[in-house]
C-alpha cells in the first residue's frame, strides 16, 4: 500500500461545523470567521441550490428529484454523498487552509455519524462543533419582525430591534391612526424612501414557527450527541454580533495557534 502518493486534500485539515438555529446568526459568524482565519466554508445549503437550480451535477440533480418528486426525504447517503464530492473539491482548491467551516451539514445525528467516519478515512479532525445558543423566542423575533421595503428589497428593516427598525409607521390616508395589514399588523415605511414594508411569506409566524419545530426535531439530538462526545462548543448567540465573534475565537484561536503549518 503507498499513502504518500493518494493523499486526500483533507488529511491533516481541521474542521468546524456550525450549528445554530434559522434566524441564529451563523451567516453572519462563518463569514467573519472564515475571513479571519482562512478557513474556506462548505455551506450545503448553497451545494443543493447549485445543484437543482444551475444544473452543477445532471445526474445528483437527477437522483435528488427522484425523491422530491415522490414527496420522499432525501436520504441520508445521498445527502452525504453530495457531501462528500463537493467538499473533498473545495479542499483540493485550497491546499494552503488549515482547515474548513462546515455550514449545513452534519444537520442530524446519522449525518454526525457519516462525518465520523469520513474523517478517519481523510485523517482530518473534527476540531470542535460550533453550536450558536440562541433562544427560540429571540430567533422569532428576529424572523417576524423582519421587514422588506417593497421598492427595493436591498433596504431590509426589523420591527423587533430598536438598532433595525424603521422610522416611521404609514398612517391612514383619512389621518385616524396607523394603517395594518391583513393580520393586524402596523405597517410601516422605509426609512430611505418611505415605500411601504412587507413582510416575506418566510417570516410569517405560522411558517417561522413550523420551520423551528423541524429544526428542533432534527437538531436537538445531534446537540446532544456532541454534547456527550465533548465535541461540543456551546456559544451564547443571544448577544451583539462582535461579543458572539469574540466567544467563538476564544474557542477557536487556541486550536488553530496549535495547529501545524503545512
Ligand atoms: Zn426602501
Amino acid at each position: 500500500m503507498t499513502t504518500s502518493s493518494t493523499q486526500n486534500p483533507l488529511t491533516g485539515k481541521l474542521l468546524f461545523p456550525f450549528v445554530a438555529p434559522p434566524n441564529g446568526g451563523k451567516g453572519t459568524q462563518t463569514q467573519i470567521l472564515s475571513e479571519r482565519y482562512n478557513l474556506p466554508t462548505f455551506d450545503m445549503g448553497s451545494t443543493f441550490r447549485a445543484i437543482m437550480k444551475e444544473g452543477r451535477d445532471p445526474q445528483l440533480k437527477a437522483e435528488l428529484e427522484s425523491f422530491m418528486n415522490n414527496g420522499k426525504l432525501v436520504p441520508v447517503e445521498t445527502v452525504v454523498k453530495i457531501f462528500k464530492k463537493n467538499f473533498e473539491a473545495l479542499a483540493a482548491q485550497n491546499p494552503e487552509a488549515k482547515g474548513f467551516i462546515l455550514d449545513g451539514f452534519p444537520r442530524s445525528q446519522d449525518q454526525a455519524s457519516a462525518l465520523a467516519t469520513l474523517c478517519q478515512e481523510w485523517q482530518a479532525t473534527l476540531a470542535k462543533v460550533i453550536y450558536l445558543n440562541v433562544p427560540m423566542d429571540v430567533v422569532k423575533a428576529r424572523a417576524t419582525g423582519r421587514r422588506f421595503c417593497s421598492q427595493d428589497a436591498r433596504h431590509v428593516y426589523n420591527v423587533n430591534d430598536a438598532k433595525l427598525a424603521p422610522k416611521y409607521k404609514k398612517m391612514k390616508a383619512d389621518g385616524t391612526g396607523v394603517e395594518v395589514d391583513a393580520q393586524g399588523r402596523e405597517v410601516w415605511q422605509c426609512t430611505l424612501d418611505e415605500a411601504e414594508l412587507i413582510v416575506r411569506a418566510d417570516d410569517e409566524p405560522q411558517t417561522v414557527e413550523k420551520r423551528l419545530v423541524e429544526y428542533s426535531k432534527e437538531t436537538d439530538p445531534l446537540i446532544a450527541h456532541y454534547r456527550q462526545t465533548q465535541e461540543l462548543a456551546e456559544i451564547n448567540g443571544d448577544q451583539a454580533p462582535e461579543k458572539v465573534t469574540q466567544s467563538i475565537e476564544t474557542v477557536m484561536h487556541p486550536i488553530l495557534a496549535l495547529a501545524p503549518v503545512s
